[in-house]
């Protein structure tokens, strides 16, 4: 600790207040144990990185001396990925924030990595750009919190996800070197060191530089909306309608109990709705929205009122916390798996029809919000008040467990874009093998040898936390 503060002064802060606030993400767990006066232990210092120098000095000393160092961005992260443990430090990256350099000429802007998503976005725009990467939680996280959960954005199904929009990276690496990836539009240079980072959840590098490709903001959009009987029914309008090569930014299907809390004027009672945000050239809105509409009433859908669209390009980031439920006795989360187009339907129906045998159980609902040539994500909500508000964390457990076993039963993908962080990390050996487990350990054995870096997170093997 003497040394962190020689080296980075008022940058350590060990202040109870700091600390408290850096003990842990959104995860709902770590929320109800706060709540039932379980939580965990406070980091025993927190850095204030102002700079890739700060990150380097601060790995470099926590590794000499042993200590585990967690990465944190906004903390919004929902699946425990950060969730400190006993004796470690917490580098927060939020000061390492701002606009490095833009090229509107190229196309290209980097930001340091704790800025927030949605003030990256909105200095982009004052040049008449876009990002294009909007997770609901734009507001809260930071853009290499994005990179290191491997986000998805509300617009991915035009734009892509964080892996579409990232050109380069820069990130300190456990030993405190700093690696930097050239800002090249393709390269065929061995394996792609960026996607190494997307997605390693803090546990092999602190990302500390983001570099985006960006694209103009589009000239024309068009909302578009749609109702079907069934949610299996919207399903095959989505399929021919990614095959045939359009790609509305924003194809958002909802089964009829999202649809009628959502939509309750624009979507007749027990129906499916399906709303379409197309965007670009005035040309090509037309006639995407025109391909687009004569696809879904092929389908058997019938058009709804588009203001909806309107009403969720509003709302879509207004979401109550956890927090006044888990008071109530009410546990709940969401969760977000993936399948081919031939598992969809399957997946939807097994998972809610499990979630529903659970004791307690008071809602199970789905909509499918990010679409793909072969297939989509399904993100499903579950709303639990057991008998006995002890066994909120049991139920919790048991929802996750059926929906995690069903989808792999399934042949589905156990997570579309939130992570694995700790509630996922068991079945990681299922969804990649051990070859695939075998791959990351070596991975991080060679980067974190003595596994001090985020420890207990993404891997399965509990070997892999620190061995002092
Ligand atoms: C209301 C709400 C809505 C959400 N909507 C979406 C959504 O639409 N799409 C989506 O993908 N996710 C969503 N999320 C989840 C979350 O916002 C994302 O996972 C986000 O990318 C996390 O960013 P963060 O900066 O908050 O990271 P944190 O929560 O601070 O950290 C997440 C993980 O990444 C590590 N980490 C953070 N920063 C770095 C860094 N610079 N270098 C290395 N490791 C780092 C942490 O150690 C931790 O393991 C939502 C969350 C909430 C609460």
């Amino acid at each position: 600790m003497s040394r962190l503060r020689a080296s980075l002064g008022e940058r350590v802060s060990t202040d109870a207040e700091t600390l408290a606030a850096h003990r842990r993400d959104t995860w709902v767990l770590s929320e109800l144990d706060d709540l039932e006066g379980r939580s965990g232990p406070p980091p025993v210092a927190v850095v204030a990185a102002a700079s890739t120098e700060d990150v380097s000095t601060a790995l470099g000393l926590c590794r000499a001396a042993r200590i585990p160092v967690v990465p944190y961005g906004g903390g919004s992260g929902v699946c425990g990925g950060i969730r400190v443990p006993e004796g470690a430090v917490v580098v927060s990256t939020r000061g390492i924030a701002g606009l490095v350099d833009l090229d509107a000429a190229c196309l290209t802007a980097s930001f340091g990595a704790g800025t927030l998503g949605i003030d990256a976005e909105q200095r982009v725009q004052q040049e008449g750009l876009t990002i294009g990467q909007w997770p609901q939680s734009i507001d809260l996280s930071t853009v290499g919190g994005w990179v290191a959960t491997r986000a998805a954005g509300q617009f991915s199904t035009g734009y892509g996800n964080i892996e579409d929009v990232v050109l380069a990276l820069e990130v300190v690496l456990p030993d405190g070197t700093v690696l930097r990836t050239r800002r090249t539009p393709r390269a065929s240079t061995g394996p792609d060191l960026r996607q190494l980072f997307m997605g390693s959840e803090g546990t092999l590098g602190v990302v500390t530089q983001v570099t985006f490709s960006l694209r103009p903001l589009p000239e024309a959009r068009r909302g578009r909306a749609y109702h079907f009987a069934h949610f299996q029914d919207g399903i095959e309008p989505l399929r021919r309608l990614l095959r045939d090569g359009w790609r509305p930014p924003v194809l958002r299907l909802y089964d009829a109990a999202e649809s009628g809390r959502h939509f309750p004027d624009a979507c007749p009672a027990d129906r499916a709705m399906l709303i379409v945000l197309h965007e670009g050239a005035e040309g090509l809105v037309e006639l995407e929205s025109n391909a687009v509409a004569e696809i879904c009433h092929a389908c058997g859908g019938a058009d709804a009122d588009a203001s909806a669209v309107d009403h969720w390009l509003r709302d879509r980031n207004k979401v109550p916390g956890f927090r006044g439920f888990l008071e109530k006795g009410i546990i709940l989360d969401t969760i977000e798996v993936a399948a081919t187009w031939d598992r969809v339907a399957a997946l939807y129906e097994r998972v809610t029809a499990s979630l529903r045998e659970v004791p307690g159980m008071l809602l199970a609902s789905s909509h499918s919000s990010h679409s793909y040539r072969s297939g989509t994500n399904l993100y499903f909500t579950f709303v639990a008040r057991p008998d006995d508000r002890a066994r909120m964390a049991e139920t919790y457990r048991e929802s996750w467990r059926r929906v995690m076993e069903t989808t792999l039963a399934v042949g589905g993908g156990i997570a579309h874009h939130h992570g694995i962080g700790r509630v996922r990390r068991d079945v990681l050996m299922q969804e990649l093998g051990e070859a695939g487990v075998g791959v990351l350990r070596a991975l991080k054995r060679a980067l974190d040898p003595d596994g001090l870096l985020n420890p207990g997170v993404l891997l399965p093997d509990p070997s892999d936390a620190p061995r002092s």
